[in-house]
């Protein structure tokens, strides 16, 4: 079976991806390669920061590998917190601060449409491509649900009267934007 890198530190992430990913790949984590570095990731965009850590990886290691960078993206916040969605509330806040950031930012808005959109950097031999997949939804007025991570408790996808927290992991790979783009990802690596 081919391998691949998955630079994540997120258990949570790397769970959702070998459940997607666990028949076509062998996926290996930056701690089964002994990769323990605080990767940087100092750009403005989703792109820069997904190439920025799949490049450093292959660098360092010359292992084909991918990386992913998520944001949330809210419609009436100008598309915040975008690609500082994993520190909106402060460095060394957690995602219910976050949250409750949104939320409070959200306060008497009628428009609460957002979505996530979530861009994978794959290097092959050095060759970078990129692979985007987006979910559109809505924030909620409070948390709904206990699974997943981050904003899950009140992320809604359209289409469904559940939170991305209420889901199953396997009903929200279906479709999340993760899902989305790692989908893109699979099809592309099967036909190379
Ligand atoms: P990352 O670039 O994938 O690490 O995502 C940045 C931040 O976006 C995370 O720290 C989370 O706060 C948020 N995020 C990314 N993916 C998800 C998701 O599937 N559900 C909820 N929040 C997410």
């Amino acid at each position: 079976m081919r391998k691949l890198v998955f630079a994540t530190n997120n258990d949570h992430k790397l769970r959702e991806l070998k459940e997607i990913l666990s028949s076509e790949f062998e996926l290996l984590s930056l701690n089964d390669i002994g990769c323990t570095d605080d990767i940087p990731e100092t750009g403005t965009t989703l792109e820069v920061n997904a190439a920025q850590k799949s490049f450093y990886i292959w660098d360092k290691y010359g292992i084909n590998c991918f990386a992913d960078d998520t944001g949330l993206e809210i419609e009436a916040l100008g598309n915040e917190p975008g690609v500082y969605s994993a520190r909106y509330a402060g460095e060394g806040r957690n995602a219910t601060d976050n949250m409750l950031k949104v939320l409070e930012k959200l306060k008497n808005e009628i428009n609460r449409k957002a979505r996530f959109r979530c861009v994978i950097s794959l290097i092959i031999e050095g060759k970078e491509k990129q692979f985007e997949g987006i979910v559109e939804g809505m924030i909620l007025e409070e948390k709904h649900g206990a699974a997943g991570f981050g904003y899950d408790p009140i992320f809604m996808p359209d289409g469904f009267s559940q939170s991305f927290a209420e889901m199953s992991a396997v009903d929200k790979n279906q479709v999340s934007h993760r899902g989305r783009a790692v989908k893109k990802l699979v099809d592309y690596l099967k036909n190379i």
